[in-house]
This record gives C-alpha cells, sequence and structure tokens, in this order.
C-alpha cells in the first residue's frame, strides 16, 4: 500500500494544498479532495481517469471543492475527447446522497455524464474494494455534522486517516495498531481549537492507539510557527512525521 500526500494543508494556505490523500492498494482511492489537491494528483503521474472510487470524510468545502473541477473535466474528456472511463464511486457519510443530488442539480450537466456514478453514503461499517478493506467510523468534529476517518486495510498493513476530528474514543479506535495514521494536526497545542485536534492530542492519540507511525497533516498557516512535531512527541514516543504535499510514503 502506497500513500501519496495531495494536500496537507487548509482552504487558504500559502505552501499547502487543502486536504487530500491517494491511496494505491490493488485500487487507486482517493480520500477527500480539497481545493489545489487536484493540481497535486496530476503531479503524482496517476492516470486521474482511472479512479474509481472516492472517498470523503465529510464536505466542508477544504476538504471537497476540487471534485467539482475533477467531475467537470472527466465529463468532457468522455463525451468530446472521445475518453473513456471506469464507472465512479462516491463514498462518503451521512447526507451524501442528497448533497450530491443537489449540487449535480444545480451544475450545469453534472446529471448527463456518459459514464456510471454511484453514490453510496456509509457509517461504521466495514466493506471491501476489491482486496482492500475499508473501515469508517464516525468521529466527532462540529455540532450536527456525520464526519467520518477511514481505516484502510491491504495486504496486512493498515492506514488510518482521521479526517477532522476532536479528540474522541471513536478515533483511538479507529486508529488502533495501524501502521500509519494520518491525523488533524490543524493548531498547535497552545491555540487549541474546540473542533480539531492539536499537536499534542495527536500524540496522545497516537501512544493509545499503539500506531505505528504518526503523520500529522492538516496545518493551518498560524500552526507552521510551532513545532507541531516535538508537542505531539511528548505524549508518542514512535515516529512523527510532519505532512508535505507530494511526499509519499510506503507501508
Ligand atoms: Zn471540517
Ligand atoms: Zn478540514
Amino acid at each position: 500500500m502506497r500513500l501519496t500526500i495531495l494536500g496537507s494543508g487548509t482552504n487558504i494556505h500559502p505552501t499547502r494544498a487543502a486536504s487530500g490523500y491517494l491511496v494505491r492498494t490493488d485500487n487507486t482511492i482517493l480520500l477527500d479532495f480539497g481545493p489545489r489537491t487536484l493540481e497535486n494528483l496530476l503531479k503524482t503521474g496517476v492516470n486521474r481517469h482511472r479512479i474509481t472510487h472516492i472517498l470523503f470524510s465529510h464536505y466542508h468545502a477544504d476538504h471537497f471543492s476540487d471534485f467539482i473541477t475533477y467531475f467537470f473535466d472527466a465529463m468532457i474528456f468522455t463525451k468530446y475527447q472521445g475518453g473513456t472511463r471506469p464507472p465512479l464511486t462516491v463514498i462518503g457519510p451521512r447526507g451524501t446522497k442528497k448533497f450530491f443530488q443537489t449540487l449535480f442539480a444545480t451544475l450545469p450537466g453534472f446529471t448527463h455524464a456518459p459514464f456510471a456514478v454511484h453514490f453510496k453514503e456509509v457509517s461504521d461499517r466495514a466493506f471491501v474494494i476489491g482486496k482492500t478493506t475499508v473501515i469508517p467510523r464516525t468521529v466527532t468534529h462540529t455540532q450536527n455534522l456525520h464526519c467520518l476517518g477511514y481505516r484502510i486495510e491491504y495486504g496486512g498493513k493498515a492506514l488510518a486517516y482521521s479526517g477532522d476530528s476532536q479528540y474522541c474514543d471513536s478515533l483511538v479506535r479507529l486508529c488502533g495498531d495501524v501502521d500509519l495514521a494520518v491525523l488533524d494536526c490543524s493548531f498547535p497545542a497552545s491555540r487549541p481549537s474546540p473542533v480539531h485536534l492539536h499537536a499534542g492530542q495527536c500524540g496522545q492519540v497516537a501512544r493509545e492507539a499503539g500506531v505505528g507511525r504518526l503523520v500529522l497533516s492538516h496545518l493551518y498557516p498560524i500552526t507552521e510557527r510551532y513545532n507541531v512535531r516535538e508537542q505531539a512527541g511528548e505524549a508518542f514516543g514512535g515516529k512523527i512525521v510532519v505532512a508535505r504535499d507530494l511526499m509519499a510514503i510506503k507501508l
């Protein structure tokens, strides 16, 4: 399994794209699709038309907005440029179907894509994509919003992605004994937010879950001024990496 970080920042950030991750197993899967991550996806050299599954943690714009550009391009490619592509399955939390129904009904042409598109709402039940097991788990982010973290297992390795999350038991369970956890490290420990983890809590989650390697991601611009690696390291003795866009990690 290979992870490539497409975006490790947030909506507006001087050097990082917003949230997006490319996971390569027996399938090519995207986790979130925030602004500027499509540009980074192109830089990886992956054929964007072979992506079959996009998994969303939630629909805050910093996790979603490049999907619109991606999908519009896929329609042009298949409609006017003689291209073909496999069906696209879009997976996300409660509300996913209604969200895309509304969006597709509003954006010109989106309901007439010449390839199959499937929308699937998931909660806390595992499913498979080919030989890859995906375990979504509800995490706590903002009030009244269903947010998911994802655990992906393939070839005897496990990866966890928090999505956006506060510290919560379900996040610790999601990350239980994974080889690698990518956690929402929006803020430094000294500038906490009520809806995101801070660096110290990332370390706490990693320690409690018995994570192999911890990747700190989803950094807000202000967070660049602090040593989040050191802050996370106060709670967690394992390997800690601060994410960079286009960083590739083999599991
Ligand atoms: Zn969010
Ligand atoms: Zn976010």
